[in-house]
């Protein structure tokens, strides 16, 4: 069973940052889809949804993409769809069902590295910059 002692909501990427180095047994939320599934205890579970990385967006030197972000709002882009046709889209509408694409957020599945993402493997198509 996954156990939480305290759920934290930083106001700022300092503090979420403070948050999970200041103690080993902090972690990060995504969406909690593949967190719920372990049995761990964590001390702080810090929840980054009120920082606005929920976000794809154009700049003078490419596409940029929180890490909050889902699988449903990659899907559903208009930009991504606009310069990668549906690369993206194709690659993840086969995960599960849309309520669990709708909550399955990007930054957790980047950084997990899972072997059978289906997201990693387009993104390493898409040749793109990771930045931590
Ligand atoms: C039943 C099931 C079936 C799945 N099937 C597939 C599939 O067919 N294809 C596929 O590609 N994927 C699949 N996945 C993986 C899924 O797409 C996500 O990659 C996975 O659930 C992680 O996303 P999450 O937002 O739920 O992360 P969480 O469960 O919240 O977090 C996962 C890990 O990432 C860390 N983390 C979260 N956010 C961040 C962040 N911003 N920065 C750093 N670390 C972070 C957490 O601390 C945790 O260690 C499946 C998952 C499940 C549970």
């Amino acid at each position: 069973m996954l156990m939480i002692k305290d759920y934290i909501r930083p106001k700022s990427l300092e503090e979420a940052y403070e948050l999970l180095s200041s103690n080993k047994n902090s972690r990060i939320l995504g969406g909690g889809a593949f967190l719920r599934l372990g049995s761990k205890r964590i001390n702080t579970a810090i929840d980054l949804c009120d920082l606005d990385l929920n976000y794809i967006k154009e700049t003078d030197e490419g596409i940029e993409i929180g890490a909050m972000t889902t699988f449903r709002d990659l899907e559903k882009s208009q930009i991504l769809k606009e310069y990668f046709g549906n690369l993206l889209a194709d690659a993840l509408k086969g995960i599960m069902g849309v309520q669990f694409r709708n909550y399955v957020t990007v930054g957790a599945s980047v950084y997990s590295k899972y072997g059978f993402s289906d997201l990693i493997t387009a993104l390493l198509a898409l040749d793109c910059t990771l930045v931590f």
